[in-house]
């Protein structure tokens, strides 16, 4: 038997063991005995497709051909697992409560369930994709070439490489609807994959070790000739390109987390969240096994083969030639496994995006949406899954037969890299920043994709294939700065790196901008919050209001789309919730939300949201989902009327402040005024006392009634001089507050009499008029100062009143609880704007002839706010007319 016979006959079995493992992991998941299944150690290795045949075969030729470079391919990803875990976390945290299938899906539901934005994400996974499936063709097709040139007995016959290649992109298919679309899971878990996944991994680990092990310590002398031979070979000499670098392990992180298949077996098939936490270090260590022995392998291969033996096989080719066939069978495996479980994921992954975005809504816009109850929408899912498989196979193998299979795998690797990390923009954006918009994140993936498709892809077909030569040399449109590898002038770069540049910084910059410039839909806003807060948030997606649905129908057709056991149970399960019997729970609005998420896990999101509405006869905004934004938009309200409160306070303040500060303006006029008052006061009877006192003693002969006249006026002026400090200092004190009222009981009329006698009491030129008997009334108040006021006012009556027979009138009457004494004279009484001014410091009408200081009605008012009353000027009675009160509780009627 030639060892290719032999090689067939292991590829074979090793097909039919991975068959077994994944029947036998499906079956014990469905009868419920899958706890190991769910393992920390099986999601690790699952993770391990990120190493594909690119890794496997291609890491020793990138090795080879750059050095050291090979490293950021496993640095990228090794970065993400330790330092971004917590954003693994919130991913598969959104991923678990919005039931996310895909990540199209992902970042369909950020922004509004839009179905544009999946598609067009979707059509990027695709064309990014279908190179790297072309790679994995590619790669064993080779693989099976290098044992048949090495086959001496086969006499050199090459098997044809298209025809292998398709045998083999058959071959995938088929296990790949196999086991990818058994069944339409809720969770869109395929347990038999993951677990053939996860025997791949190991055995692709243990090959890579295995031949690493035999380069070593086989072929070469130990672990110090080995050094000594990397030293002295080709790759020592590298030099280290620091832009690519930086850029290959950018670009790597990214690919990590926006790859289809990625996404599908770290958010989609994830477990349980706490399984990251062992990932994010058993991964990079698995990485680093796997790159363990790359550079030795490289090295003693470009020592020991000869020089036009391709480095992308020399895993496979050095024990080939060694004539170690066992290890060369193991390789092969090693690299078929590699190849294989990355083709089924990403088939897996494409597929439920491409059912779901493209096949079931346009199906589902074809039958108009009757078919959602009357057609069999589980059938049509799982043919649409089928058929996108076989199709996205296909198109691999097409990719593969034009691109003619000749560049190196690396590089193919790349530029499907740097078509998904188109993703990372918006879905970081998605996940962290509210203010995200679906019009933002179609810009963004237009703009980035764009520059990916016309920099790398469309170029990578050589020149004349896609794109005519010219483009290449003058530019599109013969505008120079237009050429694909030179764009907008940026010379001399190396290409990945160039298009990865430009391709992502203006995808973000349009995201940003766009995002910035339009406005979110109400449903976006919903499901913004609930992605970047969805720690805080609760498990809920978008909301239902029962209006019209019928439980039948719904149950029709979620039989469809679930299958008949799975729909029951999950309707008798929420009519029992409900505390109904039967199949029939209400359609509340909490029951079309479980169904939709359920739903969404086998058609999508957005296909689930649009089927349920169809039947329930909602809007895609439901009264719930507009309270909640009419709630977040009432906070911002509250935000600007808190804000508008406090502004209104401080204007407020700023105008206490303002009255209070023109108060202490008035205050000190005042007291500028009162000053120069009283300086002036005093001045007019000093100078006079000055004056006749100089006359008395310098001049000479003065007759002594001269001096008699002089003197007396001198008296006068210091009576008037002390009158004037009486008072000054009377109402200073009064104003001050020290002084203390002394209470005493007597009879209103005798202290009026007291006050008409200190005032000379009525004579002829001027008469006093009284009631005696309303005067007979018992106070209790200070009685000195209350005829302290009487006098005053009666006083001034004598002093002011310009009537021909002047006449004071005093009456006294108790009203409102409160004794009234009026004094009323016949004068021409006080103009109504001095009425309220007389009661103040130096008020004086006119140029009064008494020549008071206008103190008298200042010390009166100042002593009736002692006593509880007070006294003011009543207007309208003729005369000048003065009222004082004072309040009855004091005053007792004496009988
Ligand atoms: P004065 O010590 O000058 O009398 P008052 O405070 O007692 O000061 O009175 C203030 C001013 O009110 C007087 O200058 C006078 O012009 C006016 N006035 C007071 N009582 C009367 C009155 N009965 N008739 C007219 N004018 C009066």
């Amino acid at each position: 038997m030639t060892i290719l016979n032999v090689l067939i006959l292991v590829c074979l079995s090793y097909v039919v063991f991975l068959f077994a493992v994944a029947f036998a992991a499906d079956r014990a998941a469905r009868m419920g005995r899958g706890a190991w299944l769910r393992s920390p150690v099986v999601y690790t290795l699952s993770l391990s497709i990120y190493c594909t045949a690119w890794t496997f075969y291609g890491a020793v030729g990138f090795a080879a051909r750059s050095g050291l470079e090979y490293l950021t391919i496993y640095l990228g990803p090794s970065l993400v697992m330790i330092g971004w875990w917590w954003m693994l976390r919130k991913m598969v945290r959104i991923g678990r409560s919005q039931r996310i299938t895909s990540i199209a899906d992902m970042i369909s539901s950020r922004f509004g369930k839009s179905n544009l934005l999946a598609v067009f994400v979707t059509v990027i996974a695709v064309i990014g994709t279908t190179p790297y499936i072309a790679l994995q063709l590619q790669s064993v097709t080779l693989s099976i070439n290098a044992f048949a040139q090495a086959d001496p007995a086969g006499g050199g016959g090459m098997p044809n490489t298209q025809s292998t290649a398709f045998v083999i992109a058959m071959g995938l298919a088929l296990f790949t609807i196999v086991f990818g679309t058994r069944n339409l899971d809720v969770n869109e878990r395929h347990h038999g994959v993951v677990i053939a996944i996860a025997v791949e991994a190991v055995v692709k680990l243990f090959a890579l070790l295995a031949v690493g092990v035999f380069v070593v310590w086989g072929l070469s002398d130990g672990i110090g000739s080995t050094l000594d031979r990397i030293d002295a070979s080709s790759i020592a000499t590298w030099d280290v390109s620091g832009s690519r670098w930086v850029g290959l392990t950018m670009l790597s992180a990214a690919a990590f987390l926006c790859l289809p298949r990625m996404f599908q077996v770290m958010v989609v098939e994830n477990q349980d969240e706490r399984h990251l936490r062992t990932a994010s270090w058993a991964f990079p260590v698995y990485l680093m096994l796997i790159s363990l022995f790359v550079v030795p392998i490289a090295a003693i291969g470009l020592e020991l083969l000869p020089s036009n033996s391709n480095p992308d096989l020399f895993v496979l080719t050095l024990p080939l030639t060694a004539g170690q066939d066992e290890l060369a069978i193991l390789s092969f495996l090693g690299g078929f496994s590699s190849a294989t479980s990355m083709v089924i994921v990403a088939a897996i992954a494409l597929s439920t995006m491409v059912s779901n975005h493209i096949v079931m809504p346009v199906w589902l816009r074809l039958t108009g949406g009757t078919a959602v109850v009357s057609g069999d929408v589980r059938t049509v899912v799982l043919r649409a899954r089928r058929l996108s498989i076989a199709a996205i196979v296909f198109l691999g193998y097409l990719y593969f037969r034009v691109s003619g299979g000749g560049a190196a795998l690396a590089e193919i690797g790349l530029i499907s890299f740097a078509g998904v990390a188109q993703f990372l923009p918006v879905l970081l954006g998605g996940l962290f920043w509210r203010g995200a918009t679906r019009v933002g994140a179609v810009t963004g993936l237009s703009v980035g994709s764009l520059l990916w498709l016309y920099c790398l892809f469309l170029p990578s077909f050589g020149p004349g294939v896609i794109l005519p030569q010219y483009v290449f040399d003058q530019g599109l449109f013969g505008l120079s700065w237009l050429r694909p590898y030179a764009l907008f002038g940026a010379q001399g770069m190396d290409k990945v790196v160039h298009a990865v540049m430009w391709s992502m910084s203006l995808n973000a910059l349009s995201f940003i901008v766009m995002s910035l410039a339009s406005f979110p839909k109400p449903v976006e806003r919903l499901q913004g919050a609930q992605f970047v807060n969805v720690f805080e948030h609760s498990r809920t997606g978008g909301t239902w209001t029962g209006g019209l649905a019928q439980s039948e129908d719904l149950l029709v057709m979620s039989q469809r789309i679930l299958g008949a056991p799975q729909a029951q149970a999950l309707f008798s399960k929420a009519a029992r919730a409900q505390g109904l019997g039967g199949f029939l729970p209400e359609p509340s609005p909490d029951f079309l939300q479980t169904l939709e998420r359920e739903l969404s896990g086998s058609v999508g999101a957005a296909t689930a949201h649009a089927m349920i509405s169809q039947i329930a006869g909602g809007t895609a905004v439901s009264v719930k989902d507009l309270l909640a934004v009419a709630d977040e938009t009432a906070q911002i309200m509250e935000y600007s009327s808190r804000l508008e409160a406090k502004s209104a306070e401080q204007a407020r303040t700023a105008r206490q402040l303002r009255e209070v500060n023109e108060k202490l303006t008035q205050i000190s006029v005042q007291k500028d005024a009162f000053l120069s008052q009283v300086s002036h006061e005093l001045r007019t009877p000093m100078t006079s006392i000055r004056a006749f006192s100089e006359i008395l003693r310098d001049a000479k002969g003065l007759t002594s009634e001269d001096k008699a006249k002089y003197s007396s006026i001198i008296h006068d002026e210091a009576l008037r001089l002390t009158r004037l400090l009486d008072d000054l200092l009377d109402l200073s004190v009064l104003e001050s507050g020290q002084i203390a009222m002394n209470s005493q009981t007597g009879l209103l009329s005798e202290t009026l009499d007291r006050a008409v006698a200190a005032t000379g009491g009525a004579t002829e030129g001027f008469a006093i008029l009284r009631a005696p008997e309303d005067e007979q009334i018992l106070l209790t108040t200070d009685l000195d100062r209350l005829s302290q006021v009487f006098i005053n006012l009666i006083a001034n009556a004598r002093k002011y009143c310009d009537a021909e027979a002047p006449e004071l009138r005093i009456r006294t009457k108790r009203e409102n609880g409160m004794l009234i004494v009026d004094f009323v004279d016949n004068g021409l009484g006080i103009p109504i704007d001095h009425q309220s001014l007389i009661f103040e410091k130096f008020a004086r009408v006119g140029e009064t002839k008494a020549g008071g200081a206008g103190l008298g009605l200042a010390i009166c008012r100042e002593i009736m706010t002692r006593l509880g009353g007070g006294v003011s000027y009543i207007p309208g009675q003729g005369g000048a007319a003065f009222r004082v009160t004072l309040p009855d509780v004091q005053a007792l009627a004496a009988q």
